[in-house]
């Protein structure tokens, strides 16, 4: 780029600056901001996706779908039935080429802020930091009554924290658990999804009913 061109410079916190490029120093591009925006990236929910840690590499594409479609948050558990079950050294390997992932997924889509990886946590605890919001859906193979689309037309939210199992499903120890710490079961349909693909299913669901897709 030459000075006088225009370019779009983001913070990463959710800022994106119109500047103009006025010169360049060594390693240094030096710019005047000419307007500062809220950026267009990022959706108006904040939602945060509660995964039990699937096999192999699939939490690798689900991070990056999830980033893409606009979740803000994503947090890796470990569930009774996962069958994964890495040591705390390549859970660290892990966590590093998931936030690569989720910050490479955050610039190709243009997102305003890299949404975060949370460190793997014990289902005990993710289940208390999802009852903190609101909604807080349980997706749960098994549910017959209450559809997601029933639980998110219900009222109008700011927020959601969406709960997914891993290959096995949901232990019923880990449904009463969850019920017990304010979140919903619901229901993606008559169809078993696969792990990997309920989670982008309802987070297209949540973005879509909010306004966001
Ligand atoms: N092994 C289980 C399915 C697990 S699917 C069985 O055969 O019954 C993995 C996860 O995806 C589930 O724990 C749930 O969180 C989600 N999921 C898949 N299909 C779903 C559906 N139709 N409704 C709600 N959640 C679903």
């Amino acid at each position: 780029m030459k000075p006088g061109e225009k370019l779009t410079v983001c913070d990463g916190t959710g800022t994106d600056y119109q500047c103009t490029l006025t010169g360049t120093d060594g390693g240094t591009a030096l710019c005047h901001v000419d307007a500062r925006a809220p950026s267009r990236g990022e959706p108006s929910v904040h939602v945060t996706l509660y995964m039990a840690l699937p096999k192999g590499d699939k939490m690798d594409f689900i991070v990056q779908k999830a980033v893409e479609l606009g979740a803000c948050r994503v947090v890796p558990y470990t569930a009774a039935r996962s069958v994964s079950r890495p040591d705390a050294k390549a859970l660290a390997k892990k966590a590093v080429r998931w936030r690569k992932i989720a910050r490479e997924a955050a610039q190709q889509s243009g997102r305003g802020r890299v949404p975060e990886v949370a460190d793997c946590m014990p289902f005990a605890e993710a289940v208390r930091q999802a009852g903190a919001c609101a909604p807080a859906l349980l997706l749960y193979e098994s549910e017959r009554q209450n559809s997601l689309r029933a639980a998110l037309t219900a009222r109008p939210f700011a927020e959601a924290a969406l709960m997914v199992g891993p290959e096995g499903g949901f232990a019923a120890e880990e449904v009463q658990a969850a019920c017990e710490a304010g979140l919903v079961r619901v229901s993606l349909g008559p169809r078993i999804l696969r792990c990997e693909t309920a989670p982008l299913a309802a987070l297209a669901a949540v973005l879509y009913e909010s306004g966001n897709l």
